[in-house]
């Protein structure tokens, strides 16, 4: 098939049927759900530009062995080059979203070209594993598929060890195994696009987190949202069915959270690429290196994330006439800072890639991870800079209907700036507000702070790998210096 076109994924995900909950309710279609159906659109939007005629060249490539046109971020880096085209692609897919969608399908493929590459790594738990990892990789590929993934079990405690304290009967476990696969029962947590895709991925990204009793929860598979057993439960919806006036990015990328319910679910051994083994689980991130290649994704992401928060803040200080005060220009030189560390360390992980032990070009790993953390805490402190800019005017937006209303001529008067006529202002204050304010942009803060692990763990992740040894020798040098 290769790279598909939105009606193809709409169609996809319109043939399978699922069990998604939302509001107490079952959703019969996705696709036209009134909480569902804008976010599915969006997605729908990403595959078009696989086919649009100005972007090809820079969408896709040709598959190693259909031929076919298929999604750039399915590719395998085995240079520099490769690594940069595949940036390109993701950023005209992140810009789309203003980097509003963290789990465009391109957040997936990268991790599974990085685990098909690295597959002997599989083959470590069992032969077949690793030729279950290409298998799927090339399915995945070639059928331009659209993966969900949920990584955390429910914990019922927390301790200081740093360990998951996992609990039968609440994590997912595997509960045995039959001729035609595993059986898994548990819930999963957090299937962000979960309704909107056609399969799920089930792994842990947990640094030393399993404990060697943890065996019974150490599995990575991945099967059909349709999947007997599995069920979808939605958080609220964002999207209010409210005008692209009104709320211009709820009404447009709500790609919904869920959590995931495995009842008894069967998982054929060929959907099986790790199982039972803790050691092995604890180290897929190093020993693949595909955490390096979700972060580039993520780092792509973060830069139109910047772009677009320095946008509407070099917007909104224009419109108040507030751009030249010295404070304003202060707050403004901060996000340009985020926006150019993030294209820098993006940049310079790439210039820095090498080879990894598996042919496949990777970025650095300590440059793209510290893109991540960094926006753990730049993203909040960003959002923060926008509401001291923005202060009372993101609660001066009166909907598209109050300018049809008897206070339309009052609101045109008294809500127009020296440069901004009042229905201009408001339309940019009612996306300020949706980026800063509504429940849509509290989540999308919640996001970057979360998405990646909790801050323990990504601080330790960056720790495992920071190359330490120099620094510390060049302290101890100078203590051993006698001139
Ligand atoms: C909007 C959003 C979307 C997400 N999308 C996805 C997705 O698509 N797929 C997916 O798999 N996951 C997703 N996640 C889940 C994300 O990976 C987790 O939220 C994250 O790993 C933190 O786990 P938790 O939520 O269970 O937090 P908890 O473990 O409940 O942690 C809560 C707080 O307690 C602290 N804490 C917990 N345990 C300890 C400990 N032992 N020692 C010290 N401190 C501790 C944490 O640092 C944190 O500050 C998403 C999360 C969010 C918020």
């Amino acid at each position: 098939m290769g790279a598909r076109t939105g009606k193809e994924y709409l169609e996809g995900l319109r043939a399978q049927q699922r069990e998604v909950w939302l509001a107490g309710e079952r959703v019969k279609d996705v696709t036209r759900h009134p909480g569902l159906a804008r976010g599915a659109r969006a997605v729908a939007h990403l595959y078009d530009m696989q086919h649009d005629p100005k972007l090809r060249e820079e969408m896709t490539y040709r598959s190693p062995s259909s031929g076919e046109r298929v999604g750039l971020s399915f590719i395998i880096p085995k240079t520099r080059e490769e690594l940069e085209r595949r940036r390109v692609m993701m950023l005209h897919w992140a810009r789309t979203s203003c980097g509003m969608m963290g789990r465009s399908p391109d957040f997936m493929n990268v991790n599974y070209a990085a685990w098909a590459g690295a597959a002997e790594y599989f083959a470590r738990g069992r032969p077949e594993f690793a030729k279950n990892i290409v298998r799927y990789y090339e399915y995945l590929r070639e059928g331009d598929v659209t993966l969900t993934h949920a990584l955390i079990n429910l914990q019922r405690s927390r301790d200081a060890s740093g360990l998951f304290n996992l609990e039968q009967g609440t994590a997912l476990e595997v509960v045995r195994e039959t001729d035609a696969g595993i059986i898994v029962k548990g819930a999963r947590i957090l299937a962000t696009l979960g309704p909107l895709a056609d399969e799920i991925a089930v792994y842990s990204p947990r640094l030393g987190r399993h404990a060697e009793a943890h065996c019974p929860f150490a599995m990575s598979f991945a099967i059909p949202c349709g999947t007997p057993g599995l069920k979808f439960l939605c958080r609220d919806s964002f999207d209010l069915g409210r005008s692209h006036f009104d709320q211009p990015l709820s009404s447009r990328f709500e790609e919904m959270d869920s959590i995931v319910f495995f009842d008894n679910v069967l998982i054929p051994w060929e959907r099986v690429f790790l199982l039972g083994d803790v050691d092995l689980l604890n180290g897929m991130a190093q020993g693949t290196h595909y955490s390096a290649h979700s972060a580039h994704q993520g780092a792509a992401k973060n830069l139109a994330k910047c772009e677009f928060v320095l946008g509407v803040a070099l917007l909104m200080t224009e419109t108040l006439g507030n751009a030249h005060l010295p404070h304003t220009e202060e707050r403004i030189g901060e996000l340009m800072l985020y926006a150019e560390l993030t294209r820098g360390a993006m940049r310079a992980a790439e210039a820095d890639g090498k080879l990894d032990e598996w042919g496949v070009f990777c970025p650095d790993p300590v440059l793209i991870e510290s893109t991540r953390n960094l926006f753990m805490t730049a993203y909040p402190r960003m959002i923060e800079i926008l509401q001291l800019l923005g202060s009372s005017s993101f609660l001066l937006t009166p909907s598209e209907a109050d300018f049809k209303s008897p206070l339309a001529a009052d609101i045109e008067h008294y809500l127009a700036t020296a440069n901004s006529p009042a229905r201009e202002r408001v339309r940019l204050f009612r996306l300020a507000w949706d980026l800063a304010g509504s429940a849509f942009g509290s989540r999308q803060v919640l996001y970057e702070r979360f998405f990646a692990s909790d801050p323990l763990t990504r601080a330790r992740v960056l720790a495992a790998i920071y190359p330490k040894a120099e620094l510390k020798e060049r302290v101890l040098q100078l203590l051993e210096r006698e001139d």
